[in-house]
């Protein structure tokens, strides 16, 4: 083992306060790599009194860390960013083992993360806020960003570098004290990055790493009185009742929740390339993307074609993680077989599988990346996210149509469309219900300054990472200065 690579410790404590330690009930829980099943390592399986202690240990680090000038709380997240660029490549074998990727997403996914620190790390030298006119002369208007004080953040497991990232480094660059409880599946990239955070000069307990199971952990934090702001990535159900949880308490909130994207392949767009962004789009990340395209809605006069071709590029789809394959394994076994459920459900109601739907291999949770089509759009399928690499088809007969089924859908996260015609490709831009839409390529194609988020059952409005984030981690305050004439 090199020196400076961190040894996976047989059961991965939580890091509260700058120390190490198991969850207080001494339970653990199984990290499998999701490509063979193999046990990476037990994780501390936290309770309510766990985050409590992490709850106490933010709220005590934040003040000092509130006093920190913004512009120097910049600099330590530099020094964080530059040591965890440092220790790339093994926090990328970590995300390519616990999340079965291959090294080469797994590397882009952490070079990812360290862009998001570096543009909030800028953010401290400017957390802007503005200055007004009054209408009372001799009176002075501004607004002042100030931390909202402790912050509690949920991730899913999907992307766990750039989950990590997209909530820590807002969170930490307006002066919060954080308490992250990390995605059961994909805990040891986030404890990692925390760790090599901690000891590159961000102080103990600003942030926290809790581990444990949604129920339990998760719940704990959003029902926890002492934390101040609370966001969430993950599932839609989910958010919902975290959603009521916060509601109930008045808690500040950020949901950015799921997504059934359409991608819409117009009769005069270039089919090989809406093919090839087709299966980016289905299946890269083995389909488990909140922006992964879902909905193909294709004219009829092509559909045909694009079935077609769609099915011989599915065929030809690699699974694996070596840097040759194509998609990898979904996260678990829970996962895939809700997916093997929900193609057995279409299918007995009359949808046509026209290319896998069925498991890879017997040891790691492979699906074989999968093409429905003749699902009703009112169907199941056709409505509930699966998160795993399964594209539906569904014809359409005009723009029209495939607006108004693009938008005839609960979610509204990103959506694309293929054509050459910048009449259609502006209109359906404006015109579709989604927080990002995309001409010619994916259904995703975030970046770290660029808000995220979509309307509906997508989110509850907020926007992340971008300057949008501050607005999430920070709270406003008028400040109004009143000079007397008579004492100058
Ligand atoms: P999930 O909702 O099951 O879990 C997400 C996180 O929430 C996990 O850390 C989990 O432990 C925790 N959790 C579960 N139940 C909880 C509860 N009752 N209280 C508090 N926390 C709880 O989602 P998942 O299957 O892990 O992730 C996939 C989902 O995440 C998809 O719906 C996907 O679209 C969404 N997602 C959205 C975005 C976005 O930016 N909009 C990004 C990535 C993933």
């Amino acid at each position: 083992m090199r020196p400076d690579m961190t040894e996976i410790p047989s059961l991965l404590p939580n890091l509260i306060g700058g120390e190490e330690v198991p969850a207080k009930n001494g339970l653990s829980f199984a990290n499998l790599n999701p490509h063979n099943g193999n046990e990476i390592c037990r994780v501390a399986r936290s309770e309510a009194d766990d985050v409590a202690a992490a709850v106490a240990a933010a709220r005590a680090a934040q003040a000092e860390w509130a006093a920190t000038p913004a512009v120097r709380r910049g600099h330590i997240l530099h020094q964080a960013m530059n040591a965890i660029e440092a220790r790339a490549e093994e926090i990328a074998t970590a995300v390519a083992r616990e999340a079965g990727k291959r090294m080469a997403d797994s590397r882009g996914e952490v070079g990812g993360a360290v862009q998001c620190g570096r543009f909030f790390a800028g953010e401290g030298q400017r957390l802007f806020g503005r200055t007004m006119p009054s209408g009372t002369p001799n009176k002075y208007n501004m607004t002042v960003r100030q931390p909202c004080g402790v912050a509690g953040l949920i991730i899913a497991a999907n992307t766990p570098a750039p989950n990590f990232a997209w909530k820590v480094f807002p969170a930490l660059i307006c002066g919060n004290g954080v308490v992250l409880k990390t995605a059961e599946d994909t805990p040891v990239s986030s404890w990692m990055m925390a760790k090599i955070a901690e000891e590159a000069g961000l102080p103990k307990g600003v942030l926290n790493v809790v581990h444990g199971l949604g129920a339990e952990a998760g719940q704990a934090l959003v029902d926890h009185p002492g934390v101040d702001v609370l966001s969430f990535t993950g599932s839609t159900a989910v958010g919902r009742r975290i959603a009521e949880a916060c509601g109930r308490q008045l808690k500040k909130l950020s949901l950015e929740l799921g997504g059934k994207n359409p991608f819409v392949v117009c009769d005069d767009a270039d089919l090989d390339h809406a093919v090839k962004w087709a299966c980016l789009s289905a299946y890269s990340n083995a389909g488990q993307r909140c922006a992964a395209g879902s909905r193909f809605l294709v004219f009829e006069s092509v559909y045909e074609e694009f079935r077609d071709k769609l099915i011989a590029a599915t065929e030809q789809q690699k699974a694996g993680v070596e840097d040759e394959c194509d998609l990898g394994p979904v996260i678990n076994e829970r996962q895939l077989a809700n997916m093997l459920n929900a193609i057995e459900g279409a299918k007995s109601r009359g949808a046509k599988i026209v290319a896998g739907g069925h498991r890879l291999g017997e040891a790691g949770f492979y699906l074989a990346p999968t093409v429905i089509e003749g699902a009703e759009p009112a169907d199941e399928i056709s409505q509930t996210e699966l998160f795993g690499p399964v594209a539906k088809l569904y014809r359409v007969r005009d723009f029209a149509h495939a607006l108004e089924m693009a938008n005839d859908h609960p979610y509204g996260l990103t959506a694309c469309i293929h054509t050459r015609s910048v009449d259609r490709a502006l209109a359906f831009s404006h015109a579709v219900q989604a927080g990002a839409t995309v001409v010619n390529a994916g259904t995703y194609g975030s970046e770290p300054h660029m808000p995220f988020g979509g309307p509906k059952q997508s989110g509850n409005g907020s926007r992340e990472p971008g300057t949008e984030a501050l607005d999430v981690y920070s709270e406003l305050k008028d400040i109004y200065l009143n000079v007397d004439p008579a004492k100058l």
